[in-house]
C-alpha cells in the first residue's frame, strides 16, 4: 500500500478537463494535471520511458472538440491523457534494439503527457543525440521542420532561375521560420515574413535574414506588401488563412502558387478544413490561375528521411537555424499550448520536463 502511494506520487499526467467549444478559444482551465500510477511493462513489446520533451501543436486545437473535424487525428476524450509528439529516455526495456538510457522519439502523435509512461516499442524510434540537442528533434528535425521542407520542396516549384518571391505567414513560428529559410536555400530570391509582433519581425530580419518582415497586428499589411513585394508574390506558404491570407493572395502573380500548410486563424471557429474562401479571393484564384493545394505532411512519410537529411545538412552548415521557446514542467504543458495559440512563441513551442 505504502509502495503504491509512493509510486503514484512519483507519476503525473495531464488530461483534458473540459472543451473550449467549437467556437471558443482554448484556456488553461481546459487542462488538468494529477498524480497517477507508475506504469508497468504490459508485455515484451512495451517499454517504460521517462518523458523529457513534449511538443505542443496547433492541430491539437481540433482534438479539443468533440469531433476533430479532420481525418488525420481523433478527438480527445474528456478525462483521457493527452498525447502528441514527444521525446524521452528508456528506463526499462526487453527489446533487443532499445536499451536503458536510449533517447527515443514518438514515430507519430502518440506520446502521452505523463512523467513516466509505458509505450509500445514500435511507436518510438531511437535518436542519436546529446541531451542538449534533443529539442531539435521536435523542432527543425521534427514534424514542423519536415513540414516546412517538404511543403516548399514538393509544392513550391522553386527554381533559382525564376527569382521567385515567397511570403510566409506565422513566419516566426515552428513551420514558418524553417519554411522561409528553406525557400532561400532552394533558390527563392526574396522571402518576406508576416508575423504578430515587432520582436518577431526583428528575429526574422536579424537572425534568419529574411528580406522583409511585416507585423500584421501593428502595420498595414496591404501597404507593406506593396512596398516589399512590388514585383508581386510568386509563392505563399500559408499557415494562417483568414484576412492576412486574403491580403497576400491579392498581391499574388498570375500562375503563382499557395502552399496550404495550415489555417490557424480559423481553428477557434466551427468551420470545415480548409475553411471556405471569400467570393473575392476565390475569384482572384480563378482569374490568376493560382494553384492552391492542401499539403499534409503525414501523407508524405516516405519522404521524411530525405527531408531530415536535407535539414540536418543545412543546419550543420549554418544555412538554416532553429529556434525553440521552451516552457518548463508537465503541469505547464496546457498553458504552453494556449500560449502558442496566442502567438507567444518564437520558433517551436516545446515543454521540458
Ligand atoms: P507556430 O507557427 O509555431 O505557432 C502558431 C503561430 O500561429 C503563433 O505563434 C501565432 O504567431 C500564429 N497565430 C495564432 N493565431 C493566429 C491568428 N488568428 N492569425 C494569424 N496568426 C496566428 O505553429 P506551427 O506548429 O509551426 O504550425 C504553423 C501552422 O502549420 C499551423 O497552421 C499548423 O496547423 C500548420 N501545420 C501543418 C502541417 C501540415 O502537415 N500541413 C504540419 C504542422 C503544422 P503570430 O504571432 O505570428 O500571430
Amino acid at each position: 500500500m505504502v509502495v503504491l502511494y509512493i509510486q503514484m506520487a512519483l507519476n503525473k499526467r495531464v488530461y483534458l478537463k473540459s472543451r473550449p467549444g467549437a467556437n471558443g478559444s482554448p484556456s488553461i482551465s481546459n487542462f488538468s494535471c494529477e498524480m497517477c500510477e507508475y506504469p508497468v511493462m504490459e508485455n515484451e513489446e512495451s517499454i517504460i520511458v521517462k518523458t523529457l520533451y513534449l511538443s505542443v501543436d496547433p492541430y491539437m486545437r481540433c482534438c479539443m472538440n468533440s469531433d476533430s473535424g479532420v481525418d488525420y487525428v481523433k478527438a480527445w476524450q474528456l478525462g483521457s491523457t493527452i498525447a502528441g509528439p514527444g521525446i524521452g529516455m528508456v528506463l526499462e526495456s526487453k527489446s533487443e534494439t532499445l536499451h536503458k538510457g536510449d533517447f527515443v522519439i514518438s514515430s507519430g502523435l502518440e506520446w502521452p503527457w505523463k512523467l513516466y509512461a509505458a509505450v509500445k516499442n514500435c511507436e518510438v524510434e531511437k535518436i542519436k543525440s546529446t541531451q542538449d540537442n534533443l529539442p531539435l528533434f521536435l523542432s527543425i528535425f521534427g514534424i514542423s521542420g519536415i513540414t516546412a521542407a517538404l511543403g516548399v520542396s514538393l509544392k513550391g516549384g522553386v527554381e533559382a532561375s525564376l527569382k521567385q518571391l515567397m511570403v510566409v505567414s506565422a513566419a516566426a513560428g515552428g513551420c514558418g521560420s524553417v519554411a522561409g529559410q528553406v525557400a532561400k536555400v532552394l533558390g527563392c530570391s526574396k522571402v518576406v515574413g508576416i508575423c504578430g509582433s515587432e520582436e518577431k519581425c526583428m528575429f526574422l530580419m536579424d537572425e534568419l535574414h529574411f528580406d522583409g518582415a511585416i507585423c500584421y497586428k501593428t502595420q498595414n499589411v496591404d501597404e507593406e506588401l506593396s512596398r516589399l513585394c512590388p514585383e508581386g508574390v510568386d509563392l505563399y506558404f500559408d499557415n494562417v488563412g483568414g484576412t492576412v491570407s486574403d491580403l497576400v493572395i491579392s498581391h499574388m502573380n498570375h500562375k503563382s502558387c499557395i502552399i496550404l500548410c495550415g489555417q490557424i486563424s480559423k481553428y477557434n471557429e466551427d468551420v470545415p478544413y480548409p475553411p471556405p474562401l471569400s467570393t473575392e479571393t476565390s475569384k482572384i484564384l480563378r482569374q490568376r490561375e493560382i494553384n492552391r493545394e492542401r499539403f499534409l505532411v503525414l501523407n508524405h512519410k516516405e519522404k521524411w528521411k530525405e527531408a531530415l537529411h536535407f535539414l540536418q545538412k543545412e543546419y550543420n552548415t549554418g544555412n538554416i537555424k532553429s529556434k525553440e521557446t521552451i516552457a518548463h514542467g508537465l503541469e505547464n504543458a496546457g498553458s504552453a499550448f494556449v500560449s502558442m495559440m496566442n502567438g507567444c512563441n518564437i520558433g517551436k513551442q516545446l515543454v521540458k520536463l
